[in-house]
């Protein structure tokens, strides 16, 4: 079994993203892209590792919040 641990960058097969290790590695990301409709959310499919992607227009509007839509727990 490889460990993926090595691989300098990860790929999420299931949602075709790139895979951060931590919430601030995909922080560190969204700001390189200067980009403020990104937001850094747990892969529910590879455990610990996370995704960049852009807000949904409501969530940017603030008629729900980002949990609200992604079924985050905190
Ligand atoms: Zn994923």
């Amino acid at each position: 079994m490889p460990d993926r641990h090595q691989l300098h960058a990860s790929y999420c097969d299931g949602h075709q993203k790139r895979l951060y290790g931590s919430r601030n590695d995909a922080k560190g990301a969204i700001r390189r892209q200067h980009d403020k409709g990104m937001r850094a959310y747990l892969c529910e499919l590879v455990a610990g590792h996370w995704h960049i992607g852009h807000l949904p227009k409501d969530v940017l509007k603030g008629r729900v919040t980002a949990a609200e839509i992604y079924g985050g727990r905190s």
